[in-house]
């Protein structure tokens, strides 16, 4: 009978919803500048406000799922992001990605420091965990694997193999995202995973001092795959996938404001954060529209991640300084629309040799808590 219940809450809607988190750092602006203060804070764990420029005796208030203040510790930002990690052992896709302006925190919430590891460090321990628990008494075996890209000037450049080309992004006949020719590392710990992690990361940052501006402007793309495979006939397979993505500055994605759209400025606009956007607008408008996946390399890449399939938090990094404040009033904008998005969720197979019981899907769904 809770079984029945169950089903009927995941599998029949199979609604999971995109979790947005907003992320509000320290203050960092020198108080001799012009002493200003911040310009936005939290009012408590879902609710913050921002001056109004307009008028500034008002205030503008946003609701969201989760407000992390200047105090907030990168365990406490885990925590938002932990339980979307199960499902990647079932088959199902998952994405995390970092939004906001430059300065604002995205990178020191994804990577971290050595002793302030972020949500990408956090999150390959996490799953390591879980598929080691699995493993002691389950009928699959698993295996995991990664890869990491860079998405820069509309061209996917892999970072575990800096030389080569832009990749091409392709769809399978299941409606799989995947690219050819991608390095895909198999990787068996945790220190296994930051062998290859740390020096990619770092050919990332070496780029970007010869070429100024280039980290703020690309996505940094961590994809950690999870197979599970049955270890009896018919051996069936399925794959999970887990994105962990730093974006690029949410300031170049001069959308709307008072200057209007500055497309033909080149290279100020980022087309994919630009249709990053657009498609965040028309999965939120829940009609018949065309979203515009195709439109750039990142929501092509992350089709089968946002909106469809997956299970997604989006943090949005936010600075208080009065500096940041027009890139801030964008930044939360784009967030508050985000945070109606549906999504739903699906067990990807491979090797489809017998149908997916309605019952364990809808138990797994209903049991997911998104
Ligand atoms: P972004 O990647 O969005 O450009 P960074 O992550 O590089 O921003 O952060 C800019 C600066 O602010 C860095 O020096 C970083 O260490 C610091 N910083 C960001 N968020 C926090 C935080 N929550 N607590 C302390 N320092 C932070
Ligand atoms: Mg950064």
């Amino acid at each position: 009978m809770a079984q029945r219940v169950a089903v009927s809450d995941g599998a029949n809607k199979k609604t999971s919803r995109v979790r947005v988190v907003v992320r509000l750092r320290p203050y960092m602006g020198k108080q001799d500048e012009k002493d200003e203060g911040p310009c936005v804070r939290g009012l408590d764990s879902q609710n913050l406000e921002i001056i109004n420029w307009r008028n500034a005796t008002e205030t503008v208030k946003y609701h969201f799922d989760v407000i992390h203040g200047e105090q907030t510790t990168q365990q406490e930002v885990f925590r938002s992001v932990k339980p979307i990690l199960p499902h990647l052992l079932s088959g199902q896709n998952a994405s995390v990605f970092a939004y906001g302006p430059t300065g604002a925190g995205k990178t020191h919430t994804m990577m971290g420091s050595s002793d302030q590891p972020g949500v990408i460090p956090r999150a390959v321990r996490e799953v390591f965990k879980l598929v080691k628990a699995k493993n002691e008494d389950d009928r699959w075996d698993y295996s995991i694997g990664m890869s990491y890209l860079e998405i820069y000037n509309e061209k996917v450049l892999d970072l575990l193999s800096p030389s080569s080309l832009d990749l091409p992004i392709r769809e399978d006949k299941d409606k799989n995202i995947l690219i050819p020719g991608l390095t895909h590392t198999t990787i068996s710990s945790f220190s296994d995973f930051d062998k290859h992690f740390v020096p990619a990361s770092l050919n990332r940052t070496t780029a970007s001092t010869k070429l100024n501006q280039r980290s703020s402007r690309s996505h940094a793309v961590l994809l950690l795959k999870v197979v599970r495979t049955q270890r009896t006939l018919p051996h069936r397979q399925q794959t999970g996938k887990l994105y962990l993505i730093d974006l690029a500055g949410s300031e170049d994605n001069r959308l709307t404001g008072n200057q209007g759209i500055r497309l033909k400025e080149s290279g100020a606009i980022n087309l994919s954060l630009f249709t990053l956007s657009k498609v965040v607008d028309s999965l939120n408008s829940g009609t018949a529209v065309r979203v515009p996946y195709r439109d750039s390399k990142l929501t092509r890449l992350l089709q089968d991640s946002l909106g469809g399939s997956a299970h997604s938090v989006m943090i949005t990094n936010i600075a208080p300084e009065y500096k940041y404040y027009f890139h801030t009033f964008g930044a939360l904008n784009f967030a508050s629309k985000s945070k109606l998005i549906v999504n739903k969720p699906f067990t990807c197979e491979t090797v489809a040799v017998l149908p997916v019981k309605r019952g364990r899907e809808g138990h797994e769904a209903g049991g997911s808590g998104t």
